[in-house]
């Protein structure tokens, strides 16, 4: 009998020389927060995202966005803007910090934060007094986002803005690489992400002073002493040294998974365009995605759901867009600026298998599917 496979939406992809830095990790017995998997993972990010920036291997996205906004001394009652249109791990820190979060919407070009409706969100705040201490806008699914319009907005009203880049690592703006568009940016190395360390994230700033401090807080903020000495409160959130290891061999291959994923995007553009009831997200002059994932619109809920069912069925993992934070049932009583784009994205979207190591059999079967449910 012909058993099929299951697909996933994003699996991890080994290049083949990760398992050489684990193994150098564990015969010089580095199995710590440290070592040199920890430097060179840090140094090959540097090279790749260009040397007048700094970088801080930490154990998760998450925790770099954290950090991000203690570095900015975002703390109790502050609000920050934050793109609803994300994965949850973009607004909780804000939480973390006793901050409240004020929900930005979509702009239906890129998907990502409306450079409009933020104006008009932080004009309204600064006439009730409340000023937002730091804007988080995020490259979704490896688009980016319109920096040039936020970060323009951001120096008007001089609010900071946190990148978040983890889904977008080898999308570039205008030339310029995600991550490197404003003051701090984070990435993510969780499993799902174009290249993974297992878990893990880092914390980019072009501020040596703020690299070290992002460095000092995720170890615990300790002070200079012999003995343990803290005067402020730190974290747990340098990144293992046996985990760098799986980065610097996955750093090895990052360009030709941006390219594998790019494919995908191609081939199911290619073979579902002559269906009226699906749209794809086009990149606008200048920007150049990953494609981490590739993300079709349908004509309506019903049409979304039917082909997610129809590849269920079939053992290929499929999901709607994200939920926006606005309409979450923990964020839904704090403030947002909605114009109904992300909502409609979260009716009739759904993100389709979009991993780096898909074979040409596996997206054969995904195409025929969907072509049969409509
Ligand atoms: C994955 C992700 C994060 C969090 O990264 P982790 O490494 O999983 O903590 C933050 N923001 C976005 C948009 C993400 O997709």
């Amino acid at each position: 009998m012909l058993t099929k496979t299951k697909i996933y939406l994003s699996s991890p992809h080994m290049g083949g020389s990760e398992q050489k830095f684990v193994d150098e990790a564990f015969r010089t017995n580095w199995i710590s927060p440290l070592g040199p998997n920890v430097d060179g993972f840090e140094e090959d990010l540097r090279q790749y995202l260009g040397n007048n920036k700094y970088v801080a291997a930490l154990s998760s996205g998450t925790a770099a966005i954290h950090l991000a906004l203690q570095l900015l001394n975002v703390s109790k009652g502050d609000e920050v803007m934050c793109q609803s249109f994300t994965f949850s791990a973009s607004a909780n820190p804000i939480m973390y910090q006793g901050a409240t979060p004020v929900f930005i919407d979509s702009e239906s070009d890129t998907w990502n934060m409306s450079p409009e409706l933020l104006e008009v969100a932080i004009k309204d705040r600064i006439e009730k007094y409340k000023k937002p201490k730091a804007i988080i806008a995020v490259h979704l699914y490896g688009m980016p986002y319109k920096a040039n319009e936020i970060n323009a907005i951001a120096e008007k009203y001089e609010i900071p803005v946190i990148e978040d880049s983890a889904e977008a690592l080898g999308s570039t703006y205008f030339g310029k690489t995600c991550g490197t568009l404003s003051d701090i940016a984070i990435l993510s190395f969780n499993g799902n992400k174009i290249i993974t360390t297992s878990g893990g994230g880092a914390l980019i700033t072009n501020d040596l002073e703020l690299k070290n401090k992002a460095v000092f807080l995720s170890t615990q903020a300790r002070d200079k002493a012999p003995h343990y000495e803290h005067s402020t409160v730190g974290f747990n959130y340098r990144m293992s040294n046996v985990l760098a290891g799986i980065g610097r061999g996955q750093m090895e291959v990052l360009d030709d998974r941006v390219k594998a994923r790019r494919e995908n995007y191609n081939f199911y553009k290619t073979n579902l365009s002559n269906i009226d009831s699906i749209s794809f997200l086009e990149e606008p002059e200048g920007f150049f995605s990953n494609r981490w994932i590739t993300c079709i619109k349908t004509d309506s809920y019903e049409t979304r759901e039917a082909i997610r069912h129809a590849l269920l069925e079939d053992d290929v993992e499929s999901r709607p867009l994200w939920k926006p934070m606005h309409v979450q049932p923990v964020y839904k009583d704090c403030l947002n600026f909605t114009n109904g784009i992300s909502e409609d994205l979260f009716d009739k979207g759904l993100c389709l298998p979009s991993g780096s190591d898909l074979s040409q059999d596996d997206l054969n079967r995904i195409i025929n599917l969907i072509t049969k449910t409509l």
